[in-house]
């Protein structure tokens, strides 16, 4: 089985990517997504969160405050390297189980923007491909989901894409229309399709 990874910083368009190798016969796994179960599955690693950063991330009801977690994780790269040493173990353990599940002949894709910084992760994939796109282009196309200041926190703490671009077997540059990344995601998926 191919394991692949897309990776990228915030908006930069690795969930639309994902979506064509979805439709063309692949099966995603969105490591965001899992994040969230890993929370939801496991009480330890929310009072393991709530000890690390204070009860201010959670809600009324104590339930996460997901959006609340993520201002304090990316307000310094210490804090950002205390989530992960708490979510990073379960949420590997999850994906490694989630990837044993999948089944058919299409390979099987991580949606994962921590993929370039996340060693043990990238160590099991057979292949890496980064969407990156400029800076004002993401700003414009996920203004509405994020408020600027959100936005330029996390941008200021992921991995440039030139760091990320050393890491991976492609890049794809997402700047232009839709049609032109199907464009793109179509030459990949030949490539991913037939990697070994
Ligand atoms: P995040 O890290 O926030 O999950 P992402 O990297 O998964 O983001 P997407 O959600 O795929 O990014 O894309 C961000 C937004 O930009 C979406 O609304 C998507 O529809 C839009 N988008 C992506 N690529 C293009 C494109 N080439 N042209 C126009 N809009 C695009």
């Amino acid at each position: 089985m191919r394991l692949i990874g897309v990776t990228g910083g915030i908006g930069s368009g690795k969930t639309t990517l994902c979506e064509f190798f979805r439709r063309w016969g692949a099966q995603v796994i969105d490591a965001d997504g899992l994040g969230r179960e890993v929370v939801e599955k496991d009480p330890s690693v929310l009072k393991r969160l709530e000890v690390a950063f204070g009860r201010s991330i959670l809600n009324p009801d104590g339930s996460l405050n997901r959006r609340r977690l993520g201002r304090l994780a990316f307000k310094s790269s210490e804090n950002r390297l205390k989530l992960n040493r708490i979510v990073h173990p379960p949420l590997l353990k999850l994906l490694k189980e989630r990837i044993k599940k999948t089944k058919g002949p299409g390979p099987v894709i991580i949606d994962a923007a921590l993929l370039g910084e996340w060693n043990e992760l990238s160590a099991i994939l057979d292949f890496l491909i980064l969407v990156r796109a400029k800076k004002r282009t993401r700003k414009k196309r996920i203004g509405s989901r994020w408020s600027l200041r959100e936005i330029e926190e996390r941008m200021a703490l992921q991995l440039p894409a030139e760091e990320l671009a050393k890491k991976a077997d492609l890049v794809i540059d997402n700047d232009g229309s839709l049609k032109e990344l199907e464009g793109q995601a179509h030459k990949a998926w030949e490539m991913i399709s037939q990697h070994d």
